[in-house]
C-alpha cells in the first residue's frame, strides 16, 4: 500500500531577526522581544488566511511561545501542526544546548503534545537524535536530502527537507551536513527557503518531478517571507551588510497560494503516520 504524495509543508516560525547571525548571541529576552517588535504576532493572521483550508507544520521558536502564547494556541486552532525549532534561534549543534532549549520550551511541547523537531539552519548531531526520543520526539527533519528518503534514528524518524536526486551523491544517512560538494555532485536543495527566493515559481517543477513519481517533497517558507515586514533602517542595514540573504527577503505569499492551488499539502506529521500505517507500522 502506498500513500497519496503530497507537500509536506512547514512554516519555521522564528523572529524576523534570527535570519541574521549577529543576533545570535543577544541574551536579554526583553531586548530580543522589543527587537521583534509585535512581527512575530502580527504575522500570524495573514498567514494563517494564505493557508485557508490547507495544513501546514509550523516550527516554532519556543521564545515566540513566551512573548505571544497566544501565537501557538492560535496554530492549533486553526488545525496546523505544532512542532519545535528551538528556543532561542542560532546554530544549535551543541546537544547539551539543545537540551537547554527542549527544557525552555518545555511547557508549550508538553501542552501541544508536540513531536516534531526542525533544527535551526537544518543542521543536526548524531546525539541530538537520542536527546529528542528521550524527550518524546517521534520526528525530526533536520537534515538535506531527495524527496521520499525517510530515515530511522533509534526511536526518532528524520523527514528530510528536499534536494534533487543525483545518483552521483549516492546513498543518505543522519546526520547529514549538506555540502558544496553535494551541490556540485548535482543536488540541488529545492525545499530551502533561500532556493525558492532565487528561483520562485520554477520550483513547482521539482516539486511536480517528484510528486509525479509518487514522491512528496518537503519545503520550508518563514513568516518574514509571507507577511509584510516593514522595512526600518536596522532592517535595511543588515540586509545592505549581507546581500547573499536577499533571497529570503523575497515575499513568497504568491508562491505559496500559487502552490496551494496546484498541489496538495499536509504536515510533515500527518505524513510520517500515513507512511507508518502503509507500511505496517505503528503510529510514531
Ligand atoms: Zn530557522
Amino acid at each position: 500500500m502506498s500513500i497519496s504524495p503530497r507537500v509536506l509543508l512547514s512554516i519555521d516560525y522564528e523572529p524576523w531577526f534570527a535570519l541574521f547571525r549577529r543576533y545570535d548571541n543577544l541574551t536579554d529576552p526583553q531586548q530580543r522581544r522589543d527587537l521583534d517588535g509585535g512581527f512575530a504576532r502580527r504575522a500570524l493572521d495573514p498567514i494563517l488566511d494564505l493557508l485557508g483550508d490547507a495544513k501546514a507544520s509550523f516550527y516554532l521558536v519556543g521564545e515566540i511561545a513566551d512573548w505571544y502564547p497566544e501565537v501557538p494556541q492560535k496554530i492549533a486552532a486553526a488545525g496546523h501542526e505544532l512542532g519545535l525549532h528551538c528556543h532561542i534561534h542560532r546554530p544549535l549543534k551543541d546537544t547539551s544546548e539543545l537540551a537547554q532549549d527542549i527544557r525552555a520550551s518545555a511547557h508549550w511541547i508538553r501542552q501541544y503534545g508536540v513531536r516534531g523537531y526542525r533544527a535551526p539552519m537544518v543542521g543536526i548531531r548524531e546525539a541530538a537524535y537520542q536527546l529528542l526520543a528521550d524527550n518524546g520526539f517521534a520526528y525530526s527533519s533536520s537534515i538535506y536530502a531527495p524527496a521520499g528518503v525517510l530515515l530511522k534514528k533509534g526511536n526518532v524518524w528524520e523527514i528530510p527537507v528536499s534536494t534533487t536526486r543525483s545518483r552521483r551523491n549516492g546513498g543518505y544517512a543522519a546526520p547529514r551536513d549538506f555540502t558544496f560538494k553535494l551541490l556540485l555532485g548535482g543536488e540541488f536543495p529545492y525545499g530551502s527557503s533561500f532556493s525558492i527566493g532565487l528561483l520562485g515559481g520554477q520550483i513547482f517543477k521539482f516539486i511536480e518531478r517528484d510528486l509525479k513519481r509518487g514522491l512528496s517533497p518537503s519545503i520550508i517558507l518563514h513568516p518574514y517571507e509571507l507577511a509584510t515586514l516593514p522595512l526600518s533602517a536596522r532592517l535595511a542595514r543588515d540586509l545592505i551588510l549581507n546581500p547573499h540573504l536577499l533571497p529570503f527577503r523575497r515575499n513568497k505569499a504568491g508562491f505559496l497560494k500559487a502552490l496551494l492551488e496546484r498541489f496538495p499539502v499536509s504536515p510533515l506529521g500527518a505524513y510520517l503516520d500515513e507512511a507508518l500505517a502503509a507500511q505496517g507500522q505503528p503510529n510514531a
